[in-house]
């Protein structure tokens, strides 16, 4: 990788071409101690994190983009908590496991995984443009696995075609758009070959950590996919929510994309209700609909980003009636062992009796509903 040759903070000054080239941008990934040390301060803790996140294999990559995010004289910046290893990695607290969703037990064939009757999900790359700290699939990004062939992946695509009641394929990785648009391409066209597969999800943070990755070249292609794609990103902070996030997001929308977003709690960065509420009124504006709040899995070596299942019950409690229902997504937990999503919150049914619920609403009266006389 060659070193990257500015001072981050100086992002403006350098050449606009290379700075909005999405591939320049991941050439250019920080991908090491010595490469973050250049960028910003690292504290005793973070340096001591990445030594060992190198050591233990957990790859490190950051995007100069993201990287110019993070504030070089706050340690508790919540974009540099992302991406930054932090010494607690290589501590394993009690539920931590390596593969939290049990994917390798669920993988039917190589690179696909089925934990739910009617979907599927498809690793096609290993590669992501940051590797966050927070990783569910942690164990296989970075691996150097690279792009899957298309032959390697041809046993996947032999067995949905075999199995009708799948009709919703997740194209995940990694990222999916790391790979080259001809690549997404020729993924998107063999998928949709299987006639029950009635839509895909691309699943990718690009718009987050490289938003010069959704080019125009990319919206068409997709397009010419459409009706059956829907795009499904990863923003955690409003702080990521810049310009060239929103414009990002814009191009996928004006391409008739629907963009849905899935945030994870995260303990320091987001666990509170000012900054969720902030990131789900910032992403309706950006027409991307905050669907999911996910509690963190259990991933080996992230006890120290996760919060109390009790903390996005209190969360969710909070933003009840403080932001309307297309900006509150539902809270869930993702059962360890791949067991499947349990949608979590707070309980506003006081009481049921004889017909009459009592609700609490999100102000604290409590209301009667009566239900109709049987018929
Ligand atoms: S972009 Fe997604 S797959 Fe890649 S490291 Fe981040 S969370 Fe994991």
């Amino acid at each position: 990788m060659r070193p990257l040759p500015v001072n981050f903070r100086e992002a403006s000054l350098l050449d606009q071409a290379h700075w909005k080239d999405w591939r320049w941008q991941a050439q250019h990934a920080v991908t090491d101690l010595d490469g973050l040390e250049r960028a910003l301060q690292l504290t005793q803790v973070e340096r001591l994190g990445a030594t060992r996140a190198m050591a233990a294999g957990l790859p490190i990559s950051v995007t100069p983009y993201y990287l110019s995010l993070c504030d070089p004289g706050d340690r508790d910046c919540p974009i540099r908590m992302q991406c930054i290893p932090q010494a607690d990695e290589a501590i394993v607290v009690k539920g931590d496991l390596a593969d939290p969703l049990g994917e390798e037990a669920h993988e039917v064939a190589p690179h696909l995984i089925q934990r739910y009757p009617d979907r599927v999900l498809l690793i096609a790359t290993d590669r992501c443009g940051v590797y966050c700290r927070f990783c569910t699939r942690s164990r296989i990004v970075g691996d150097g696995g690279g792009t899957r062939s298309m032959g390697a992946l041809e046993p996947a695509f032999e067995w949905l075609a075999t199995h009708r009641e799948v009709h919703d394929v997740i194209l995940s990785g990694g990222d999916p758009c790391m790979m080259s648009t001809e690549r997404i391409t020729r993924l998107l066209s063999r998928l949709r070959e299987i006639e029950h597969v009635d839509y895909v999800r691309l699943a990718t943070r690009a718009p987050v950590t490289l938003p010069q990755r959704i080019t125009d070249e990319l919206c068409r292609a997709l397009r010419r996919s459409h009706p059956c794609i829907w795009v499904m990103t990863h923003f955690n902070h409003p702080k990521e929510l810049t310009t060239e996030a929103q414009e990002a997001c814009g191009r996928l929308t004006d391409a008739g994309l629907p963009v849905m977003n899935q945030s994870v709690l995260l303990r320091g960065i987001n666990d509170d209700a000012d900054t969720l509420e902030r990131l789900f009124r910032g992403l309706v504006r950006a027409r991307v609909r905050p669907y999911y709040l996910l509690q963190m899995d259990p991933v080996r070596g992230t006890g120290h980003l996760r919060t109390p299942l009790q903390r996005g019950v209190e969360l969710m409690k909070a933003l009840q009636g403080r932001v309307s229902g297309i900006a509150l997504p539902k809270l869930i937990v993702d059962t360890p062992g791949g067991l499947g999503k349990v949608p979590v919150g707070p309980n506003y049914v006081v009481s049921h009796d004889e017909g009459v619920t009592v609700l609490e609403t999100f102000r604290g009266d409590l209301v009667q509903y009566h239900d109709p006389p049987e018929p």
